[in-house]
C-alpha cells in the first residue's frame, strides 16, 4: 500500500476506533505519541478527575477504593484487562489526633500522628528538647515521664524508641517539621510495620520552635497527646495490566498508586498514577504490538513501606524483566538514571540524543537511590531506571502535606513527562540488543556500595547482604 494512503487509513482507523488498521509499521509512532500527549493532555484530565472526585488514596480508605475502581474503569474503556494482585501487610489507619500544650498556657497544636502510631490512652508529660541524634548522651538525662521534642530531621530507629520507652520511661514524641509555613509531614515511624511503643506526632515548625525557645529559657512546658490511630493487617492491591509482546521478555513500568491522606496526593504520586495511565493509552493507540511485553503496575502501600513493590518482587518471576522503570513524583525530566546498572547507559544515552530539542541537559546518570518502588527490584538485581525530574520547589515543599493538591501540578510538565516516558517505554520494548544482565547478589551489594548507600542501609538495618 502506498504510504500516504496507509497513513490516512491509520488515522481514520484511530478516529473511528477500528483496530484492524495496523498503524505501528506505518505511522510515525514517536511523533504520534508526543503530539497526542501534548495536545490532548489526557494525563492531566485524568489526574484532575481522580483527585477532585475521590480525594487522597491512602490504603484502607474510601478514596483509595474509589480511585482504583475509577482507574480500572478507565483502563477497561481503553480495552485493557486488569488484574488485582492482592496481598496482606501490616497497615495503619489514622484516627483522631490531639496534641495540646497544658502548661505554661493552653493551646492546641496542629499535629498529625506518625504512621504506625497506635491507639494510646492519653499521655501527658513535661517536654524535653532533643537536638543530638546521639542516643547514648540522651539516656544520661532524667527522661522518666517526659515527652521528647525532636529537632527537624531527627529520628530514632524502632529499636531505640522501644528502649527509650521501656528502659527510660519516655511517654511520647513530638517531631518538629523540617519545612516552615505551618506544614505537617506525613510519614511512617518505620518500614517494617511495627506499631510504635509510644505515640508519635509531627507538629509544625513554628509551634515546635516556639516550645523549644520556652524550654531553652528554662520554662516548664507540658503537653498532652491523644490519638485513636491504629495498626492492623490490611489488604493491599497492586493493579496490573499489559500490552503483550512476542519475545517472552518484559518491561515493567511502575508507580505507586497510594498516597498520604492529608492532601490529595496529587504530586505524590498522582503524577505517576496519571503518567502510567497516559503511557498505556498512548502505546495502546500507537504501538500496541511490541517486541517485549509492557507491563503497567500501580503499586500499593508504598507510603507505608513499599509493601506492594516488595510483594511483587518477592512473589513474581523477575527473570524476564529487561528493565523496571519507576515513576515517583516525576515533574520536569532533566536527566535519566540507570541506577547503577551501567549496562543500560549506552541505550539511555541514545534515547536522550534521539529526543531532539528535549534531549536531557544533564548526562545520563547511574546512581541508585533508596526509598522508591524500584528498591525491591534493585535488591534482586533487576535493571532499573528512574527519571531525574524535579517538581517546582515552591510546589514540592508541600508533598505529604495538606497542600499536596492538584493546583501544585504543572500541566505542561505532566504532558511532556508522559510523552517522554511513553517514548522511553516504547524504545525499551522494541530494543533488539542483548538485555542488561540481572545482577548476582554480590554484584548487587557492589552496586549499592558504589552508589554510597551501604552505610545508610546498614544504619537502618536494611543491608540484606552477607558480610564478606
Ligand atoms: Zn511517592
Amino acid at each position: 500500500m502506498e504510504n500516504g494512503l496507509r497513513l490516512l487509513l491509520c488515522g481514520l482507523g484511530i478516529i473511528l476506533g477500528i483496530s484492524s488498521v495496523n498503524c505501528e509499521q506505518t505511522s510515525p509512532v514517536r511523533e504520534a505519541i508526543v503530539g497526542d500527549a501534548l495536545l490532548n493532555e489526557e494525563a492531566y484530565q485524568f489526574l484532575q478527575e481522580m483527585c477532585d472526585r475521590f480525594g487522597p488514596r491512602m490504603v484502607g480508605t474510601d478514596g483509595h477504593r474509589k480511585s482504583m475502581d475509577f482507574l480500572e474503569r478507565r483502563l477497561s474503556d481503553l480495552g485493557f484487562r486488569t488484574e488485582r494482585q492482592i496481598f496482606q501487610f501490616p497497615g495503619w489507619a489514622r484516627g483522631e489526633s490531639k496534641v495540646e500544650i497544658v502548661e505554661p498556657f493552653k493551646r492546641s497544636l496542629r499535629a498529625a500522628a506518625i504512621g504506625y502510631t497506635r491507639v494510646s490512652t492519653q499521655v501527658e508529660g513535661e517536654l524535653f528538647y532533643v537536638e543530638s541524634s546521639r542516643i547514648e548522651d540522651l539516656v544520661k538525662q532524667e527522661l522518666k515521664g517526659k515527652v521528647l521534642l525532636l529537632r527537624p530531621n531527627l529520628r530514632f530507629s524502632h529499636k531505640d524508641l522501644t528502649k527509650l520507652a521501656s528502659d527510660h520511661g519516655i511517654l511520647g514524641i513530638a517531631m518538629i517539621n523540617r519545612v516552615n509555613g505551618g506544614q505537617l509531614l506525613a510519614r511512617v515511624a518505620n518500614h517494617n510495620g511495627e506499631p510504635t511503643p509510644i505515640p508519635m506526632m509531627t507538629i509544625t515548625q513554628e509551634e515546635g520552635f516556639w516550645m523549644k525557645r520556652l524550654l531553652l529559657d528554662g520554662a516548664t512546658v507540658r503537653i498532652r497527646i491523644e490519638t485513636t490511630s491504629e495498626s492492623r493487617i490490611f489488604d493491599g492491591i497492586n493493579l496490573i495490566t499489559s500490552l503483550p509482546g512476542s519475545s517472552g521478555e518484559k518491561i515493567v513500568l511502575g508507580a505507586h498508586f497510594d498516597s498520604w491522606d492529608l492532601g490529595q496526593g496529587a504530586m505524590d504520586n498522582g503524577l505517576g498514577v496519571a503518567q502510567i495511565y497516559e503511557v498505556a493509552r498512548l502505546l495502546k493507540n500507537y504501538s500496541h504490538q511490541n517486541l517485549h511485553t509492557i507491563e503497567f503496575v500501580w503499586f500499593d502501600a508504598e507510603e507505608l513501606g513499599l509493601w506492594g513493590s516488595r510483594h511483587y518482587a518477592n512473589t513474581s518471576s523477575l527473570d524476564g524483566i529487561r528493565a523496571m522503570v519507576n515513576l515517583d513524583m516525576v515533574g520536569n525530566p532533566i536527566a535519566i538514571n540507570a541506577m547503577g546498572f551501567d549496562e543500560l547507559v549506552p541505550f539511555l544515552e541514545n534515547f536522550s540524543n534521539d529526543l531532539g530539542s528535549w534531549s536531557f541537559d544533564r548526562k545520563v546518570e547511574s546512581k541508585a537511590w533508596l526509598g522508591g518502588d524500584h528498591h525491591p527490584f534493585i535488591l534482586k538485581g533487576v535493571p532499573s531506571i528512574t527519571l531525574n525530574a524535579p517538581i517546582n520547589s515552591d510546589d514540592v515543599r508541600y508533598y505529604h502535606d495538606f497542600a499536596d493538591t492538584l493546583d501544585k501540578v504543572d500541566r505542561s510538565h505532566l504532558a511532556r513527562s508522559s510523552a517522554i516516558v511513553g517514548l522511553l517505554v516504547q524504545a525499551l520494548a522494541n530494543d533488539q540488543t542483548d538485555r542488561a544482565s540481572r545482577l548476582s547478589t554480590g554484584e548487587t551489594a557492589e552496586l549499592f556500595r558504589k552508589s554510597g548507600l551501604e552505610d545508610r542501609m546498614r544504619k537502618a538495618g536494611q543491608w540484606p547482604f552477607a558480610d564478606d
